[in-house]
């Protein structure tokens, strides 16, 4: 049994006064993640400056059995990072900066806390490009980036965040300090354990520090929206792209319901294209304007597309991607029940099928949009529980994750487990491999304190 007030005592010895908060001094931001669930004041927030902050903080908790919750950027979409009442925060936004970049191995090497945005305009000064991109950029932290394995735009291009890392460095649950701070892309020296921690959502360590890849940037990027007439032709499109131009840096999905949702949220609510048709393609391309055209041309000829436009400026760019970046506003706009699923991309549109079928069916008038990085087999859906106030999120989540299942799916793409997939993680992992993923916690943080209740248990 934890005595909080020894264990806060013994914290403000090693960390000192200004990094251990409690009470009113906590900022509500540390309450929740970006899902609003089960909010809650964190029994102190700690604020380590470094490494050995975090080690001493994390050895401290461990002697007494306190638990611990790492908090990034809090734009989680899971409740990872969500604490209890009764558990400790420790953020890492005073872990920032950059410390290294090495254009010889093109790699950039920074502490956990600095921000996506940051890291990306650092890497652009260095005439590199670090590829994980998605919406909350700005706020999102490198070490929640790794924690959640995050995805985003440019995974069909570059690969998930687990693609992008060469090294961590990682507090173990003890305080022990693990240096995985490797730079070289070779290295078969047993268990690559790095990988353990991407993905484990601050159930395994805490990150402090991390090796990134660079790659050289893109030439200049053509960016086209075009209506497609069913999803067959999203993937015919994709593969014909493919095979004539390359792969894209980004291939999003829009079906009709979130294409007229995000043009009905722009400042100037005009569509750039009619929005009658059934589905969207964004494309973000490193290929000469007429070669795209040209392949757009075949496209619809072969009947894939229906209709395009291509952006001609940087702003007319930007223009286009603000539709599908509305999924920014769906907090304030919508009560919104997201899902983040995958399924093998030749499925995508049998899963909207039946999910929208069996959803409509069950709750008539609700409010659904549907979307996703499809090139990924990434597929998004949001329920506005605003449309269907009476129904229960839970048996909607039975329902999706129900039709997930049968498509031999997984419950989270990118986004994680956290707390609110926690219950449907069975239909995606077998009861073997659960217990496979209890012996790890078990090895790297045997007393249980790290992140407890988070993706298992
Ligand atoms: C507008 C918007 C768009 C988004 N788009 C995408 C998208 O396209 N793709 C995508 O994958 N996600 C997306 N997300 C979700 C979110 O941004 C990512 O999950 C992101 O990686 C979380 O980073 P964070 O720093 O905010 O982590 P937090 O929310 O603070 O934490 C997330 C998890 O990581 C753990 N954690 C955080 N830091 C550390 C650390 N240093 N060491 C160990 N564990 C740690 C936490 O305990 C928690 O379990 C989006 C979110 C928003 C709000």
């Amino acid at each position: 049994m934890t005595d909080l007030h020894e264990t806060l005592g013994a914290l403000r010895i090693a960390l000192g006064d200004d990094a251990v908060l409690t009470g009113d001094t906590i900022n509500p931001r540390h309450h929740s993640d970006w899902t609003y669930h089960q909010p809650a004041c964190p029994a102190a927030l700690l604020l380590p400056r470094d490494t050995a902050g975090v080690a001493a903080a994390l050895r401290i908790c461990n002697e007494r059995g306190q638990s611990v919750v790492p908090q990034g950027g809090m734009t989680g979409l899971a409740g990872g990072s969500t604490p209890r009442a009764t558990d400790i925060a420790l953020s890492l936004q005073r872990l920032t900066g950059i410390e290294d970049i090495d254009p010889a191995a093109m790699t950039l090497t920074v502490r956990a806390g600095t921000t996506l945005e940051n890291i990306q305009l650092a890497a652009a000064d260095a005439g590199l490009l670090f590829p994980l991109d998605l919406g909350a950029r700005g706020s999102c932290q490198i070490g929640g980036n790794i924690a959640t394995n995050a995805g985003g735009n440019a995974v069909i291009r570059y690969g998930m965040t687990r693609d992008l890392v060469l090294g961590l460095e990682v507090v173990l649950a003890d305080g022990r300090v693990l240096n995985l701070l490797n730079k070289m892309q070779k290295n078969n020296t047993g268990y690559d354990l790095k990988q353990c921690f991407i993905g484990s959502e601050g159930t395994l360590g805490v990150i402090t520090r991390a090796v990134l890849k660079l790659v050289p940037p893109p030439g200049p990027v053509a960016t086209m929206l075009c209506a497609l007439p069913d999803y067959a032709s999203a993937v015919a499109l994709l593969r014909r792209i493919q095979r004539e131009l390359g792969t894209p840096q980004a291939y999003e999905v829009m079906w009709q319901d979130f294409y007229r949702t995000g043009v009905s949220w722009l400042e100037k609510p005009i569509a750039p294209l009619d929005d009658s048709h059934p589905l969207f393609v964004l494309c973000d391309l490193d290929a000469p304007a007429q070669a795209l055209e040209a392949v757009m041309e075949q496209a619809f000829e072969a009947g894939e597309a229906l209709d395009a436009v291509q952006a001609s400026s940087h702003a007319q760019a930007r223009a286009l991607w603000k539709i599908r970046e509305a999924t920014g506003e769906f907090p304030t706009r919508l009560k919104p029940l997201n899902f983040d699923v995958s399924v093998p991309i030749a499925d995508i549109g049998t899963c909207v099928e039946r999910c929208r079928a069996r959803i409509d069916a069950r709750w008539p008038g609700n409010r659904s949009v549907y979307f996703g990085h499809i090139g990924d087999s990434n597929l998004h859906l949001s329920v506005d529980l605003n449309s269907v106030p009476d129904a229960d999120p839970h048996e909607i989540e039975e329902t999706v994750f129900a039709v997930v299942g049968e498509l031999s799916g997984s419950v989270s793409a990118e986004h994680g487990i956290g707390v609110l997939k926690k219950p449907y993680l069975h239909h995606s992992v077998t009861a073997d491999a659960l217990d496979a993923m209890a012996a790890l916690k078990a090895a790297f943080d045997p007393k249980g304190i790290l992140n407890p209740g988070k993706v298992l248990g």
